[in-house]
Parts: C-alpha cells; structure tokens; sequence
C-alpha cells in the first residue's frame, strides 16, 4: 500500500487536537470529512465549518470535546439527525457518527444504522466531499481518500462514490449540488453523471422548494451563474424550477424577422451583472427581467416582434413566481418586481435624455435608482461593438443627467413641498379629493419641470390649482 498523503497544516487550529484528544478519552476513531478537506485542498480560503466523523457516537464525542474546551461550549444535538454542533471561537463544528444509509422511493431522508468510515464516505454525494484526514495521534492529518476524489480535484470533475443513478435517486437534491459544485468551483460533472441527473429529474419533485432556493441562491451567487442554469437547462430540471425561463428559449421567425433567443440574453444579463453587484436580489431582477417576454410575444407585419408590456406582465409573475418557490414575500420580492416593471425605462429615455424624463425615473426608481441603472447596463448584450459603445455611452449621459436634475431638484426621495394640511388650512377645506388633486398636481409640475421643487413656488401654484377648483383662500 502506498503512504498516505498527509495534510497536518490543515489541522493547525487548536480545535482539532482538542477533539483528537477527547476521541482518545473516549477510544473511538475520528476524521475531519467533507467540505472542510475539500476547501483545504483547493486553497479556497479558511472555512469556518468543520465535519467531523465519529466511528461511535458522535454525540457523545462533541460533548466531550466541550468539556475539554475551556469555556465549555453549548452542545446542540439534533436527535432525528444522531449529529451534535458546537460553536468553538468563530468556527462551527458538526459532529455524525459514521453511518450507512440505505432509502426508500418517496423521501430523501434515509434509514441510518452504524458503519464504518468507509460505509460513511460512500454515503457523500460526490468524490470531492468524501476526502477525510485522520484525527488519531500517530496518523494525524493522514488522508482517506477511497474513491480517488484527489485526482477529482485535480482534473476539476464532480462524480460520486457510487453508482450515480442511485445517488440522485435517492437523494435528488444531490443533482442541485452537483450544479452548484460545477458553477462555483468552475468544475466539469463527469459524462455518466451528468446522464444520470438527466434520467433523474423528475424525482427532484420530492425535494423541498427552500433546498431548491439554497442552492439556486448559491448558483446565483457565484462568479459566473451561467454555467448553473445552462446545466440546469441541459438535464431538464430547470423546467421543474423555473418553467418561466424555459419558456424564454428559442428564436421565432416569421417574414424573415427573428427575435433573439431571451434565455441565452437572460443569461448573459445575469453574468453581467454578477461583475458587478454580489446583491443576491439584484442577481434574482437580472435572472428575472425578461420573463414577461414569453406570454407577451406577438408579431406584427408593420412593426414584427413585439413584446408589449412585458414588464408589468413579468413584475406580476415575480409574485406568482416567489409563491410557488416558497421564497420571501417581502421587500425583497417587492424589489425584484420594481426592477423587472421599471428594467425598460432608463433604455427608453437613453435615446432622448431629457431632464423631465429623468426626474421621472429618479423619483420612480426613488432609493433603487442605483441598482436599476445597473441592471439596465448589464441588459446591454448587443455583439455590434459599434451599438454596444453607444448604448453605454447613452447610459453615461443619462448618469450624467441624474446627479445634476438630483442636485438641483431633489426628486429622489421626494416630499411635497406643500403638505396636505396646508391645502386644508388655506382653502378651509375637510380632508377630500380635491386635496389630492391639488397635491398630485404640485408633484406632476415639479416632475415636469415647470416650477422648482421649493416651497414657494409650490404654494403659488397650490393656489393658482385651487381658484380653477373653485376653492376659495381663507388664510
Ligand atoms: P458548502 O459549505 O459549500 O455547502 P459542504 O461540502 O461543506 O459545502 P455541507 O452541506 O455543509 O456542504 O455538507 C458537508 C458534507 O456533508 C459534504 O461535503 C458532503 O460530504 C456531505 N453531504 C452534504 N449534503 C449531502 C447530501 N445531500 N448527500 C450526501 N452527502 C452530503
């Protein structure tokens, strides 16, 4: 047998000869597993959660491990699961005792018995997650590593242990995180897998739509979130996911006009923009921003592909969308919808920027102004470097515009300068819609630019609106 590799200067942090230690108090085996290796490996960086492995019990070793540390740590156990956490300083470290798994059709939660390390590493989804270093003193930091997950992170694959079909079957989250793996780390998923989660897609039915969010939100995360939905695309679980998306694909032609491919755009929008914002929300807007493109879709012969109010049409199905996928319906969903109603504006004024037409949009945008801008430019996909300087160029000018209509006037987060109280005292006048009107009034003629957004200039024309209403001035 040839020597195993060692990786000690992964275990320099004092935790781990602490559970060393109290593995030997408790004559049972351990290993750090999974992630943790996995990230070592690939210098990505210090991670904070550790896996530990405990042929025995893994319970009883975590709250070993705490009365060896010295301020004796809190141990949660999770019974359903047989694992226990404890938080040591700034690091989390979950505790399993090595286990075998074995499933039935319509859950992905397994029936567990105790194993040995190995039964435990062909429990993991994939090759790269089932590394494990050796915890015991004479073979500390020694790799075990039996499906060569090594070579995997090597050559950048993602397989697993065993027989893909039955790993995907059994738990067909493991396809989501087989995509995540991929995007994030920039890796391939091996042929025979990929085949496999095709053959399996369906049983992703079975799987909670807040895992399915976790890991969308991670693919969404990651530097290029592209490469996650074109795989998502290519083994058919994004149309159990996000049927909305798939709808966007393909290029009609009628008369020799052609619209272009809205899943491919869609794609290249979110990638943009993943340059430049980690906002998991705006990300979501850029994913979401043409959806309303599929039922709008028309042709004409005058004017061929029209997408007429795709917009409003696409900020209603974010809500419809969200619903579905047990997302927050909250401000952030609110968010996506403005950006997805409002994601044609600053391209509609680009073409003639002028200065009402820039109030408009910064009081409309109010606090997001910043964000739907960005949104607007990552939209920009156009392969004509002609268009492509020009359309940015547009943006510029409108950028321009803004901060100078912004220092001047003060849409942004716009108050009225008249209050509806002062409308009240000085025609003498109950709460009622002329109020309103007067007020509506005030706000569309500083939008428009016909007065300044100041007090006095809003009170003569409070005036000036109230005479045509026939109201009368008391004070
Ligand atoms: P990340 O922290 O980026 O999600 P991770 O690999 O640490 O990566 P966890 O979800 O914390 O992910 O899982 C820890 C380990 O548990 C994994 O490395 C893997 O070995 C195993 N694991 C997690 N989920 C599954 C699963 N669904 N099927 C099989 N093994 C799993």
């Amino acid at each position: 047998m040839s020597e195993a590799k060692n990786y000690k200067e992964a275990l320099q942090h004092s935790i781990f000869k602490t559970i060393a230690k109290a593995s030997a108090n408790l004559r049972l085996d351990s290993y750090v597993i999974g992630g943790y290796v996995r990230d070592h490996i690939l210098q990505r960086g210090t991670t904070k959660d550790i896996d530990i492995v405990a042929v025995g019990s893994g319970i009883e070793l975590a709250k070993e491990v705490s009365m060896l540390l010295p301020n004796t740590p809190k141990v949660q156990v999770f019974k359903t699961y047989g694992t226990a956490m404890l938080k040591a300083d700034d690091i989390e470290v979950e505790f399993v005792g090595a286990r075998k798994e074995s499933y039935s059709e319509d859950s992905r939660n397994p029936v567990v018995e105790n194993g040995t390390l190995k039964d435990d590493q062909n429990r993991r989804d994939f090759t790269i997650n089932a590394l494990a270093l050796n915890l015991a003193t004479e073979h500390f930091g020694n790799l075990l590593d039996p499906f060569e997950g090594l070579e995997d992170l090597k050559s950048k694959i993602i397989r697993t242990p065993l027989d893909p079909d039955i790993t995907y079957s059994d738990d067909p989250l493991r396809m989501m995180r087989a995509i995540r793996f991929a995007t994030q780390l920039g890796f391939k998923i091996e042929e025979e897998s990929l085949q496999a989660i095709t053959r399996n897609k369906e049983r992703i039915k079975i799987i909670t739509k807040e895992r399915i969010v976790d890991e969308l939100n991670k693919i969404l995360l990651s530097k290029k979130p592209s490469i996650g939905f074109k795989l998502l695309e290519k083994t058919g679980l994004l149309s159990y996911i996000l049927p909305e998306l798939i709808a966007l694909k393909g290029i009609d032609e009628i008369e020799g006009q052609r619209h272009k491919d809205n899943f491919y755009h869609t794609l290249e929008v979110v990638d943009n923009i993943s340059e430049n914002t980690d906002d998991l929300w705006l990300r979501w807007a850029a994913l979401l921003h043409d959806i309303g493109k599929a039922p709008t879709k028309k042709f004409s012969k005058k004017v061929g592909w029209t997408f007429h109010g795709h917009e409003f049409v696409g900020s209603k199905m974010v809500f419809k969308l969200f619903k579905r996928l047990k997302m927050p319906l909250n401000d952030k969903m609110k968010f996506v919808q403005k950006m997805v109603l409002m994601s044609s504006r600053p391209i509609v004024i680009a073409s003639e920027v002028t200065d009402s037409a820039v109030r408009r949009l910064v009081f409309d945008a109010g606090d997001y102004i910043d964000e739907l801008m960005t949104l607007c430019e990552a939209d920009i996909t156009t392969k004509n470097p002609k268009k492509f300087k020009k359309y940015h160029n547009n943006f510029k000018i409108v950028r321009q515009k803004m901060v100078e209509v912004e220092e001047r006037d003060h849409v942004r987060n716009f108050q009225p300068p008249v209050t509806g109280e002062e409308i009240m005292t000085t025609f003498n006048i109950k709460p009622s819609r002329e109020i309103g009107i007067i007020k509506e009034a005030i706000k569309e003629a500083i939008l428009e630019g016909e007065i300044p957004n100041e007090y006095e200039a809003a009170y003569q024309f409070m005036l000036q609106k109230g005479k045509e209403l026939g109201l009368i001035v008391t004070s």
